[in-house]
């Protein structure tokens, strides 16, 4: 078991209330580490270290080229420690190993790809008139704030810090209470590389305490939010209230659309491991299936056919399915389970499932879910599980009105060989990310990534994400 310190300031600190939080392995139920419980104070030193650091010489003068080294050295480490990383990763969150794998290769990406971009963020000129130069520069937005959820912690980490770090800025983690290990690990890291002192700081503690603390103080200049909605929506107007942006990466009920002239293999493929993935526990989990109503019946007994033969176990042991985080995420599932058995059929599973030598993990049979309401609260919320719901179209305008029809709109996945369909459904549904024909291409690391209505706002990944972290400045030379 692992005793853990934040890092504030250039070095490892208990919190000021020496309160700890226990890290449970979802796969077993056994304690892993303690890290501190930190207050409103441990995030105001923080918050001053960056906003310090943000003006001392010594993080202005690093050139641009050389920031984008310091983010290229983290991506070494990052690979160098692969394995230790996957498996923290899997020990942590409980997803399979291979999955963990995939997010600590994307988490390589993510500073490698902002370490390139460090010095080819450009500015423009305007053409005013003769005698007046006048041009455009992004400069950092200072302190910036990182409040990270616990279903990808390293890769979301990665993608954010990255990219406020590769544009001059400093920066302040909250991770995730209940999934700290890898941002640990990645905070060690950043110490290694002896960084100015402030520049980069990682908190840990609840989010009602050191993160509500964190979005709402007044010297942060910006936050990064990935999380719940109602959270989300806290954090924003707590960002608000001292006019600071937010970039808000929240939930979603994305869709995957099935018609019946798709490649049958690859979108049963793609159905599948979108909902399945992290047991269901993703903002872009492919949640619900929207099928030809003529192709329902072959396609639908071909998932249920799959669903009963997927693997279910601990993470470490890379089967299909890891546990769910834990105990109250379980029983928020297992109560829309029973919202399900009343309200319309349950085609398989629904089940707990007890593995064994794990029995205090909390395991559970995927589940597909037909015949409920499209208003329905298992329609229109989050279940945050393996957890597919099924509803059918007879057209095209059906599949598009039921597309947009929740208050998400994050991911949505198209299968057709029809041109014209895809494409016409690509300009109408309001999604920030379409996949046509997969679900997910590459990883999306280069890819702006963000919601439509309540999944947010703002967007991340890809070269987008820059302009989260920096601010514009027009200046108009007159000469002579
Ligand atoms: P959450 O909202 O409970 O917590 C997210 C983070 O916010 C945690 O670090 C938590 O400590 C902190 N927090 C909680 N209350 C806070 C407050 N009042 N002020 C400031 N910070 C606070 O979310 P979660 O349960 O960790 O993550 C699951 C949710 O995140 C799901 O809804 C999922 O869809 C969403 N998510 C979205 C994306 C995306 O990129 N769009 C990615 C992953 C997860």
């Amino acid at each position: 078991m692992e005793t853990f310190y934040m890092y504030i300031n250039g070095k490892w600190v208990q919190s000021t209330n020496t309160n700890v939080i226990d890290v449970i392995n979802p796969s077993n139920g056994e304690k892993i580490a303690i890290i501190p419980r930190g207050t409103q104070e441990d995030v105001d030193s923080a918050v001053k270290a960056a906003k310090s650091a943000f003006h001392k010489e010594d993080w202005r003068k690093v050139k641009a080229f050389e920031r984008g080294e310091i983010l290229f050295a983290i991506a070494d480490k990052i690979k160098a420690h692969r394995d230790e990383l996957a498996e923290l990763e899997s020990l942590d969150v409980g997803k399979p190993l291979s999955q963990a794998y995939a997010d600590v290769d994307a988490a390589v990406r993510y500073f490698r790809f902002y370490g390139g971009a460090a010095d080819k963020l450009m500015g423009d000129t305007i053409p005013i008139e003769d005698g007046v130069l006048d041009y455009v520069v992004h400069e950092p937005v200072g302190v910036t704030a990182h409040i990270i959820p616990w279903n990808y912690p390293l890769q979301i980490i990665s993608r954010s810090v990255a990219a406020a770090l590769a544009t001059g800025n400093t920066v302040v983690v909250k991770s995730a209470e209940d999934t700290p290990m890898t941002a640990m690990r990645l905070t060690e890291f950043f110490d290694e590389l002896r960084l100015p002192a402030g520049v980069f700081n990682h908190v840990t503690g609840y989010g009602h305490e050191a993160g509500a603390a964190l979005a709402s103080h007044p010297l942060i200049n910006h936050v990064t939010f990935t999380g719940s909605v109602n959270t989300g929506i806290s954090v924003g107007e707590a960002a608000m209230a001292n006019v600071v942006p937010s970039t808000l990466e929240l939930g979603g009920k994305s869709p995957n659309i099935v018609f019946a002239d798709c490649d049958v293999e690859s979108a049963l493929e793609g159905v599948i491991q979108s909902i399945i993935q992290n047991a269901g526990q993703t903002c872009s989990a492919g949640s619900r299936l929207l099928v030809e109503e003529s192709f329902k019946q072959v396609f639908v007994e071909r998932i249920v056919k799959r669903f009963n033969s997927l693997t279910i176990g601990p993470g470490i042991q890379d089967k299909d399915i890891g546990p769910i985080l834990n105990e109250k995420q379980f029983r928020h599932i297992m109560r829309m389970i029973e919202l399900a058995k009343e309200e319309g059929d349950i085609l398989t599973g629904g089940n707990p499932v007890t593995v064994k030598d794990y029995e205090r993990g909390f395991y559970m049979h995927p589940t597909v879910i037909d015949g409920i309401d499209r208003d329905s609260r298992l329609a229109q919320e989050e279940i945050f599980g393996p957890v597919l719901t099924v509803f059918t179209f007879k057209d095209i305008e059906e599949a598009l009105e039921l597309a947009n029809s929740t208050d998400y709109g994050l991911v949505t996945g198209i299968w057709t060989k029809n041109i014209n369909t895809a494409h016409y459904l690509a300009s109408r549904i309001d999604s920030g990310q379409i996949f046509i024909n997969n679900y997910g291409a590459g990883g999306g690391v280069q890819m702006p990534f963000g919601g439509y209505k309540k999944s947010g706002f703002g967007r991340e990944k890809g070269w987008a994400a820059l302009y989260n972290y920096t601010v514009m400045k027009n200046v108009a030379v007159k000469y002579s």
